[in-house]
């Protein structure tokens, strides 16, 4: 399976998803390669696997970041706009930073400031010039309200499970534009909301996971 591969490197990694089929598009496996876990991910960065990053957070699995970038891809050409609400490490923000190149702008939000600032801090040491020239940022509130001030977006990625349909989130989406979210609280699917030219959105269900809600950060830290 997949997920159960380990590679020594970042460029193992990727090639062991694109051999899995589960990212195939070349601007994803350029922003994978060109953006090395290990810069967000202390432990087992290269293991295809979710890894604790503190504060009851965790970096996602590979694969899903893989499926995350290839289901919003077209909503991440050179010079679009994109917001990844729960940007925990600041890993998905940064390949977001990638393929949206120095015309895009993409923005992290989480709601605990110990891991925006170390989202930061990776971003600045490893991507200095993308966070210098405004091409990416990270700020600290609750992302579930979203980020009206850097909207509205191409795309949004929400990396924490929505107990329903985030509205305010489709509401910070431009038309046409893309969500793509994990929904539910027993049972989650991710979700892909379309939005077409005309604003009119519809809901595609794409894969069963599992994903820490979206909520306070007391329940969070408790
Ligand atoms: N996608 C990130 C983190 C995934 S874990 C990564 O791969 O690194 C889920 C993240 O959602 C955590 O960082 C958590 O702090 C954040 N989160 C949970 N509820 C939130 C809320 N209401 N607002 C903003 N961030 C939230």
């Amino acid at each position: 399976m997949a997920w159960m591969c380990s590679g020594g490197t970042n460029s193992e990694l990727v090639e062991n998803l694109h051999d899995a089929g589960i990212i195939t598009s070349e601007r994803v496996i350029s922003a994978m390669n060109r953006v090395d876990r290990a810069h967000f991910s202390r432990h087992n960065p290269y293991e295809d696997s979710p890894q604790s990053i503190g504060f009851g957070a965790t970096i996602s699995a590979p694969h899903m970041h893989g499926y995350a970038l290839e289901h919003l891809q077209e909503y991440l050409q050179p010079g679009m706009s994109a917001l990844d609400v729960g940007s925990g490490s600041g890993y998905l923000v940064a390949c977001m930073a990638a393929m949206v190149g120095e015309n895009g702008h993409v923005v992290g939000i989480d709601h605990i400031p110990e891991l925006v600032q170390g989202s930061q801090a990776a971003l600045e040491k490893n991507y200095k010039e993308w966070v210098e020239s405004g091409r990416v940022k990270v700020v600290t509130g609750d992302g579930r309200k979203g980020f009206s001030e850097g909207g509205p977006y191409d795309c949004i990625h929400v990396g924490a499970a929505s107990p329903e349909t985030p509205v305010e989130l489709l509401a910070q989406l431009k038309s046409p534009g893309r969500l793509f979210v994990p929904v539910g609280r027993m049972s989650q699917q991710v979700i892909v909301y379309d939005k077409d030219d005309k604003g009119d959105v519809k809901e595609k269900k794409v894969m069963g996971v599992i994903y820490v809600p979206l909520t306070d950060p007391e329940k969070q830290l408790d």
